[in-house]
């Protein structure tokens, strides 16, 4: 009797305090969600921001982006139920809708890449980018004979966001295969982001490989040239070039990583840069990437403000990490604070985009 007694206050204690960190947890989740009526958080329901996350895929990728969508399920998505896009330029197999489906209770699309925005267009002579493809194979360039990986790029610069299953929605976040998520994210980052006005997330800003760029800094001055009213954030400029606008120091906010505005891609001021951009060839006679394109665009037309680090979400693209600093982050990630790319020169743009004047402080005030 006595040991029966003991054994089940035992219980019941055990019980009352994994009761009470129970609903501490969804407390503070709760209360975090910035007075929503959580009910638009669940699977299905309509969301407070229109909003999902776009992920171009192959389906060669599929372990690795059930690996990425467990970790974004369990540290954000199964509390918020975000739908997912999936994209490809051939059709997904059945069995990347079915296990990718079965990863999520959110709404899941599946889509195929027009032709035209997966394509040669007319004006590109492919005898030529073919002659650049082995030239830049010969200077040792990653990617260099690729022109699978010249059409992705070209695409995520200036089509994803007119794919039709993108029509309805406002802010995308990309994902990638591989990729891991290493903090509860207790927070709505859609939510953040438009309540604020800010435009475009990042969590890693490096310098990028100036062979893979040759004449993408040119092209930009030519259009600036043209067309002075690109640059509306003057401060912009001080953070991709060092000597006043001659050369591009590389900075790019790392695009496998983007929480972002779908108005800012579809602005008839990006979509000029971009013609422009694809009109000079670039992406098949070099190999632009869409980092450095999505990024000039951001730095020269938005405000310091209007572009956030998120440095409280821990991400891991190989090789580069962004893990937060501050002791209570610990308690919410696994990964590993002295190896966030932030201590490393090579990820240093981070902090020169942090440095720049407030908005308040300099004339890109206008805008569109
Ligand atoms: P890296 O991060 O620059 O090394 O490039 P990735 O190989 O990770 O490609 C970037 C993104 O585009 C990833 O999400 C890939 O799954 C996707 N991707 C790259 N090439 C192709 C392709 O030919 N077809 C499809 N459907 N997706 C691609
Ligand atoms: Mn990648």
């Amino acid at each position: 009797m006595g040991v029966k007694y003991i054994a089940l206050n035992v219980c019941v204690a055990v019980l009352f305090a994994l009761l009470a960190r129970w609903l501490d947890k969804q407390t503070v989740a709760i209360s975090e969600r910035d007075g929503v009526d959580i009910g638009m958080y669940a699977p299905g329901a309509p969301k407070p921001v229109r909003a999902a996350f776009v992920v171009l895929v192959r389906n060669s990728e599929l372990p690795g982006m059930k690996q990425a969508m467990r970790q974004i399920e369990d540290r954000f998505n199964r509390k918020f139920n975000y739908p997912y896009i999936f994209l490809n330029d051939v059709p997904f197999t059945d069995d990347f809708v079915a296990e990718t489906t079965a990863m999520t209770r959110a709404k899941v699309s599946y889509g195929v890449i027009p032709t035209e925005h997966w394509s040669y267009p007319a004006w590109i002579n492919q005898t030529y980018a073919q002659e650049c493809r082995q030239s830049m194979e010969k200077q040792g360039v990653f990617y260099a004979l690729s022109e699978s990986y010249r059409h992705m790029c070209r695409f995520n610069s200036g089509f994803f966001f007119r794919h039709p299953l993108l029509s309805d929605i406002e802010y995308y976040w990309r994902i990638e295969p591989d990729v891991e998520y290493s903090c509860d994210i207790d927070y709505d980052p859609f939510l953040f982001m438009s309540r604020r006005g800010i435009k475009y997330g990042y969590t890693i800003a490096l310098h990028e490989y100036p062979e893979t760029i040759p004449t993408l800094w040119t092209t930009v001055k030519s259009l600036i040239a043209l067309r002075p009213e690109f640059v509306r954030h003057t401060d912009g400029m001080a953070w991709l070039s060092k000597d006043g606008g001659d050369t591009y120091n590389g900075c790019h906010f790392w695009s496998n990583f983007e929480i972002g505005s779908l108005e800012f891609f579809r602005s008839k001021e990006y979509l000029a840069y971009f013609d422009y951009l694809d009109q000079a060839g670039g992406f098949f006679y070099e190999r632009w990437g869409d980092a450095p394109v999505h990024s000039i665009a951001a730095a020269l037309l938005l405000k310091r403000e209007e572009v956030h680090w998120f440095e409280d979400i821990g991400y891991y693209h190989n090789p580069w990490t962004n893990c937060p600093q501050s002791p209570e982050s610990r308690l919410r990630c696994h990964c590993d604070p002295a190896k966030s790319a932030i201590h490393h020169y090579w990820a240093s743009c981070t902090q020169s985009w942090l440095a720049l004047p407030s908005s308040g402080s300099n004339s890109s005030s206008s805008s569109s």
